[in-house]
């Protein structure tokens, strides 16, 4: 079942060149796309705000039943991404070996177009469609942290931006805190008065090497590679400080090792006498899709309808759908049928592509089924 028509979509739009931060020749064209499926079309101010030259895209079509349902993918990619010239081998697209392709994540944009025009030219009564796609996603998910939700009124939404075959459903995903710990000590020379110093060095070690770290438990893990000393040779270490982050699927277990860190590392400053400072932040939070809530229910039945295989899997990193679900929209990372991304190895299985189309098309149709005229 090719479909020329959205492989030549995925074409115009990987050959029109944008990266982090520099999305808006995608977003100018997704836009028209959008209202031409009879969306209205806003941009909020995700450009200005993470310093890039364009916004989050956000398209809103009212429908004839209650209900609404998100929809969304990322429009930047990695900064090989400029010039792709895609190449089709026995039925997988490729680039030429110097660029990326891209199918991160212009597959899942094309995917969630090629649904809602099929949903839409079906006839049949539809819910509220809410597109988002977002800018800034490669360098840490930044473009969804700052999405304006205030429009948006889904509970529940599809990020199509995921590796594997069509079925696949990310369905948990870990939270992460990035940790930055700046420690205060005394120079004094090193050779005749080292009493009088105070080593900021030493005492980052005393926290690094009593602090638990790496596997904490099944879903949960911290790291701190990232260590610095500044001072001469021959003086007692004034400026130490380290970096790391700490992730976990559990908000609850994160929060709790995020508080541990915060006492073992205050508890030793103030044996060893440094002054400390404890800068955190939350990159995203956990993604944790429960096989009750509403999502994964249509899902499921949406893979059912094609007879495509259920695959709920947990991810390692985080997605778009994380920050959606910090903001109250329940969300699942699709499968688009892309691999080996941000290299330039990577490919997508064109069939996968053209089915994940019908999965958006068949989400939309199942939820439909559960809504109410209005
Ligand atoms: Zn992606």
């Amino acid at each position: 079942m090719r479909n020329e028509a959205m492989l030549q979509e995925f074409i115009e739009l990987v050959t029109t060149d944008a990266v982090s931060g520099q999305e808006k020749l995608v977003a100018d064209k997704l836009t028209e796309k959008l209202k031409a499926l009879g969306f209205t079309v806003t941009m909020d101010d995700a450009g200005p705000k993470l310093g890039g030259n364009c916004g989050n895209v956000i398209g809103i079509r009212e429908g004839e039943l209650d209900g609404s349902l998100l929809f969304s993918s990322h429009m930047d990619r990695m900064p090989n991404g400029f010039g792709i010239k895609p190449v089709e081998r026995d039925g997988v697209l490729y680039s030429d070996g110097t660029t990326i392709l891209s199918a991160d994540d212009l597959s899942g944009v094309c995917a969630i177009l090629e649904g809602i025009r099929q949903a839409i030219a079906s006839g049949k009564p539809l819910p509220r469609l809410e597109v988002v796609f977002t800018v800034q996603e490669e360098p840490g998910v930044w473009g969804s942290a700052v999405l304006d939700t205030s429009v948006l009124q889904s509970k529940l939404g599809y990020v199509f931006d995921a590796t594997g075959n069509i079925g696949r459903f990310v369905v948990k995903g870990p939270g992460r805190y990035t940790i930055d710990v700046t420690l205060t000590g005394k120079a004094a020379h090193a050779g005749a008065d080292p009493e009088k110093g105070i080593d900021a060095a030493k005492a980052a070690c005393k926290m690094l090497a009593t602090l638990a770290t790496g596997r904490l438990d099944f879903e949960t893990v911290s790291n701190f590679p990232i260590l610095e000393g500044i001072t001469a040779r021959n003086s007692v270490c004034d400026h130490a400080a380290f970096r790391g982050e700490a992730r976990s699927r559990d908000l609850e277990k994160l929060e709790k090792y995020m508080k541990y860190f915060d006492e073992h590392c205050r508890k030793i400053a103030a044996e060893c006498n440094v002054g400390i400072e404890i800068e955190t932040e939350l990159s995203y939070p956990p993604l944790n899709v429960k096989e009750t809530d509403q999502v994964y229910l249509l899902a499921k039945a949406a893979c059912e309808k094609l007879a495509f295989t259920f695959n709920p899997e947990p991810g390692g990193g985080g997605m778009d759908a994380n920050n959606l679900a910090g903001k109250g929209i329940t969300c699942m990372g699709v499968g688009c049928g892309y691999a080996k991304n941000h290299t330039t190895d990577e490919y997508l299985v064109l069939e996968e592509f053209f089915k994940a189309g019908l999965l958006c098309q068949t989400l939309i149709e199942t939820y439909a089924g559960t809504c109410r005229s209005k």
